[in-house]
């Protein structure tokens, strides 16, 4: 799969840097298209309104990104969405792999109090959703200079910035067309890009299976939450398929403690009416969780007859340690009956080791990150975007940590993605052109019961950032919304 970089042939990619002239005036529609189509964010010092909105950040033009990578990427999305939907119902499997991450980590180990309830009370609703977005870099190999696939992490709860992608390749598709690429060359360069219909669809056929007309889509969100409008898009694109506007519910988790209650047959009723689905758009950070009134009301969820998108199983093996796991010999092909599948699978993991681990290979390679920090990330259990060790900060935690502490983290190979060149734009900043780095996410989605559920894969995002900025996240402040611009090597 992989290729050499040398000699990349960009056929007919705008050339860059644009004129200032030409610039001004491109940024300038693209700021009217953001607003025009739902493109924007709340304001970082408003973020409870949404009266006044700003353009997403976002790149101006597609980042290039190898088709074939992109492709192995695609192709992969249904047996990841496979691969994690099995995961979620071995329960043995997930306490058994998490019995030092909790011995530290309370959110994780809060977690686990519920998946254990529930496996001691049985599944109350056998039919599960995963939305799912698996997450990459193009990477470079240091010893072959060769690209490939290489996963960087999965998210089973809350993928968001789907709406925003899909929006950004329309104008990603005008900007190509305004800057006189021939439409033949936009057609193979940029993939179709559509998330949200599928998430939606995703959504619609379980509140469908529960086949109650009155039961509602309750929206698990944050107190404050600055990606709203990144939200709302599913919301209205899951009106369109026929759930009324008054069974789709926004709830934080403090407001579902005081309104949600299990009746005598399981089921989670508010308001007089059952719940049929639990999609969360938040529950991910123990922030959301400030006291034990939150983790009442997910219990009361996970031991009820609604659909939970993620369920506990799922969200317990979101974690970076089962990620890690996965990679440890023999341990995905127990999950993956082909073994051509797992072998694909395989090829998009990249190093991961147990920090607890006392065998002589991660023993060498704890002793290699602190004599190469370069080469390596500490990573804790939280997701978000706001917590990754790397360099100095990184070699302390690996030689000072307790040892108690040590099983709550995993350490990964640090990717080299490939480095490319594009305008950053941000609300109310200078436009920047930035030599940067690009993380693809594919969205997907597996309902059902245990045995063969439905698998569906469409729509990706690519977040970029400046080639010097360590973190994720776009809503943390640190990459911006970006799409690709697939091209061949020849
Ligand atoms: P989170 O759950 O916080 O999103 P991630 O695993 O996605 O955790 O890490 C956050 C960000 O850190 C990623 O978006 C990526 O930019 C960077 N990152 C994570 N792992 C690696 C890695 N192995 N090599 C290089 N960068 C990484
Ligand atoms: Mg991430």
């Amino acid at each position: 799969m992989a290729q050499k970089d040398n000699r990349i042939l960009l056929l007919n990619a705008p050339r860059l840097p644009l004129e200032d002239a030409k610039l001004e005036e491109l940024t300038g529609d693209l700021h009217d298209f953001a607003h025009a189509h739902g493109l924007v964010m709340r304001l970082a010092t408003d973020k409870l309104s949404s009266e006044v909105c700003q353009t997403t950040p976002l790149t101006l033009l597609p980042s290039p990104f190898p088709k074939n990578v992109f492709e192995q990427a695609v192709k992969l999305q249904d047996l990841y969405a496979l691969l994690y939907h099995t995961i979620a119902y071995d329960f043995d499997f997930l306490i058994d792999i998490h019995k030092n991450v909790v011995k530290t980590d309370e959110f994780i180990r809060n977690m686990i109090e519920i998946l254990k309830k529930v496996k001691t009370q049985g599944l109350k609703q056998p039919i599960t959703l995963a939305i799912q977005r698996s997450d990459y870099m193009c990477h470079k190999d240091q010893a072959s200079a060769e690209y490939g696939l290489k996963q960087i992490e999965i998210n089973n709860i809350a993928s968001s910035m789907g709406a925003h992608a899909q929006r950004l390749t329309e104008w990603h598709i005008r900007i190509l067309k305004a800057l006189e690429v021939p439409d033949d060359v936009i057609k193979r360069a940029i993939p179709e890009n559509k998330p949200i219909p599928m998430i939606a669809e995703a959504l619609f056929k379980a509140w469908s299976h529960f086949n109650i007309p009155s039961a509602w889509v309750l929206v698990v969100v944050e107190n404050v939450n600055q990606n709203q409008i990144d939200q709302r898009h599913v919301e209205y694109e899951l009106e369109k398929l026929g759930v009324p506007m008054t069974c789709i519910i926004r709830r934080t988790l403090t407001q579902c403690y005081e309104q949600l209650s299990l009746n005598e047959t399981s089921d989670l009723m508010i308001d007089g009416r059952p719940v049929a689905i639990v999609y969360f758009r938040a529950g991910y950070s123990p922030d959301h969780y400030p006291t034990n009134k939150e983790w009442e009301a997910r219990e009361r969820m996970e031991l009820s007859t609604a659909i939970k998108t993620p369920w506990i199983g799922l969200q317990v093996a979101n974690t970076k340690k089962t990620q890690q796991v996965l990679s440890e010999d023999g341990v995905l092909e127990r999950f993956i009956g082909k073994p051509r599948d797992a072998r694909d699978i395989r090829i998009s993991f990249a190093g991961m080791w147990a920090l607890e681990n006392q065998d002589d290979v991660t023993l060498k390679v704890v002793q290699g990150a602190q004599k190469h920090p370069d080469a390596f990330v500490l990573k804790p259990q939280t997701e978000g975007g706001a917590a990754l060790h790397t360099g100095d900060e990184m070699v302390q935690m690996l030689r000072e940590l307790p040892e108690e502490e040590r099983g709550a983290y995993i350490l990964m190979e640090k990717l080299r993605p490939m480095i490319i060149e594009n305008y950053l734009v941000l609300a109310k900043k200078p436009v920047t052109f930035a030599k940067a780095v690009s993380e693809l996410g594919v969205y997907g989605y597996a309902f059902g019961a245990k045995d063969a559920p439905e698998l569906k894969t469409a729509g990706h995002l690519l977040r970029t950032k400046p080639e010097t900025t360590a973190m994720g996240g776009v809503a943390a402040g640190h990459a911006v919304v970006d799409t690709p611009f697939l091209y061949e090597f020849i």
